[in-house]
């Protein structure tokens, strides 16, 4: 293949972007801060450092921003999430905050929720029993998370969950964490914010961030292949190598795994241990459009089902008011099910519903689609919780690396790892990080300073992610 020069990159580069090239390359330094990633993380901090008027590229692998929050409006002709779609904490998400109006329309997620057993809506007295078993299973983890040592998830549950364990382990675990509970970390689980509060973007989650990123100029297409500190800090592509004095690498913690990105030299065993814990979930949307409301729903309703197996799913229905549905899967029964391909997911979600619903359901079903993230090789997965013994590791990737490496995402945000909102922060408290050591930030803000959401209060089955 032919390999560009650095000079023809960046013209090539220059053409691709919306804005033209930031500050002014010195004869030896390209830029400033080179951000690999433009999802949540990488678009926060190139808006940072444009913000504070340094030169910066922001390289992008795939042909659009926006990372595991993405918005398709082509496959049903509505806005289609095939990441995040739920807004966590709607008045501190930075990404909420930033909501362009008019255009953006964000509104408060509705209350309503139902759990079936089998064939029909749970009673009151079940509600009550399942919210009942929900607070004590949070409660035995975040006691657990207290102890000298750290224990998985499905240890601390309380012992006498009776039938209601498997649902109870479906919600806390693949559905809030995209993880079964035994794989989670009760300490990373009891320390993540409280993410009750939620709102929706009728045009879309991805389409919000991505209209967010429309502000800095974005190299597509453009996968980085190797980060070199062994002299200068060099970050190459296949279009060619350009220098920097700093890189923030927002690569999900799954890609970093992969060795896609190479390192010279090689990542230090702390690092790759801490990538090795926070390794990313299971966690897919099928979606279908099901006309005519069939289930009788309401707008963004969200349904479980009392579960007697890991063999389960959610069902967030009338999305936004259209006939659009997802029914979600995730953990280690999502992961098997997706490896198995698409047609064997629309398959599951159909079979799913006609158990919970009826035969007839299958009549309204139109178009349907199903993300399978474990495969999209520029995430190679859905969150990150960690595993048993691993919340240290958010921390250490965290750190600066050989001066000039930080890493940032969802998988960097000691609280609100999973998130887009935790993605942002992080990338914007790296790009502030690099600001500070260039001296252009002198105040130094402690992002523990800053408001956050409160300790749990009352369960709700909504999603950590
Ligand atoms: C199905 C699903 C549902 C979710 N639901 C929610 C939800 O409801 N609410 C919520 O808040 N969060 C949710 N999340 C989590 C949320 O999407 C992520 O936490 C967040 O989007 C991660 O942002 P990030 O910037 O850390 O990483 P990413 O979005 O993964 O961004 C990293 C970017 O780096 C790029 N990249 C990778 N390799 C290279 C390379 N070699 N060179 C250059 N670029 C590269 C990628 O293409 C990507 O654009 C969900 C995630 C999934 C998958």
């Amino acid at each position: 293949m032919k390999r560009l020069s650095r000079r023809t990159f960046l013209a090539a580069s220059a053409a691709v972007t919306a804005s033209p090239v930031l500050g002014a390359p010195s004869s030896s330094i390209d830029f400033d801060v080179i951000i690999v990633g433009a999802g949540s993380a990488g678009i926060a901090a190139a808006r940072r450092i444009y913000a504070a008027g340094r030169s910066f590229r922001l390289i992008e692998a795939s042909s659009q921003i926006g990372g595991r929050c993405i918005t398709d409006t082509s496959i049903f002709g509505v806005p289609y999430d095939r990441g995040a779609h739920w807004i966590h904490m709607p008045d501190l998400n930075p990404v909420a905050k930033l909501t362009p109006k008019p255009g953006f329309d964000v509104y408060a997620a509705s209350a309503a929720q139902r759990l079936r057993v089998g064939r029909r809506n749970a009673r009151e007295g079940e509600l009550e029993e399942y919210l009942g078993v929900l607070v004590r299973s949070n409660r035995a983890i975040a006691d657990a998370a207290r102890g000298k040592s750290d224990v998985n998830c499905a240890d601390a549950l309380p012992k006498d969950l009776r039938d209601w364990r498997p649902t109870v382990e479906f919600v806390l675990g693949p559905y809030g964490c995209a993880k079964d509970l035994r794989e989670i970390s009760a300490y990373d689980f009891a320390k993540s914010a409280e993410r009750d509060v939620d709102a929706f973007c009728r045009q879309g989650y991805g389409a919000l961030l991505g209209k967010l990123g429309a502000a800095v100029p974005v190299t597509l297409a453009t996968p980085v292949t190797r980060i070199d500190t062994n002299d200068r800090l060099i970050v190459e592509t296949d279009k060619g190598r350009l220098v920097a004095r700093a890189v923030i690498i927002t690569a999900s913690t799954n890609v970093l795994l992969s060795g896609d990105i190479k390192f010279t030299p090689e990542l230090p065993k702390r690092q790759l241990d801490a990538l090795n814990q926070l390794k990313l979930g299971s966690y897919d949307h099928i979606a279908l459009e099901l006309i005519g409301n069939p289930l009788g729903l309401q707008r963004d309703e969200l349904v479980f089902e009392k579960s007697e197996t890991t063999r389960t799913a959610a069902l967030l229905a009338n999305i936004s008011g259209t006939s659009l549905a997802t029914v979600e899967v995730a953990g280690k029964f999502g992961r098997d099910l997706s490896a198995q391909g698409e047609p064997a997911m629309v398959a599951f979600a159909l079979e799913w519903l006609t158990d919970l619903y009826g035969a007839d359901v299958k009549k309204a079903v139109k178009r349907t689609h199903a993300t399978r993230w474990n495969a999209e090789p520029f995430a190679r997965g859905a969150f990150s919780a960690a595993s048993p013994g691993g919340q240290g590791a958010r921390k250490t990737l965290m750190e600066p690396l050989r001066d000039r490496i930080y890493f940032a995402g969802e998988a960097m945000h000691e609280t609100l790892w999973g998130t887009v909102g935790g993605a942002w922060e992080s990338g914007t408290r790296a790009a502030e990080a690099i600001l500070r050591k260039m001296g252009v930030l002198k105040e130094i803000e402690d992002p523990k300073d800053k408001p956050r959401a409160k300790e749990p209060s009352k369960p709700q089955p909504r999603r950590k992610g």
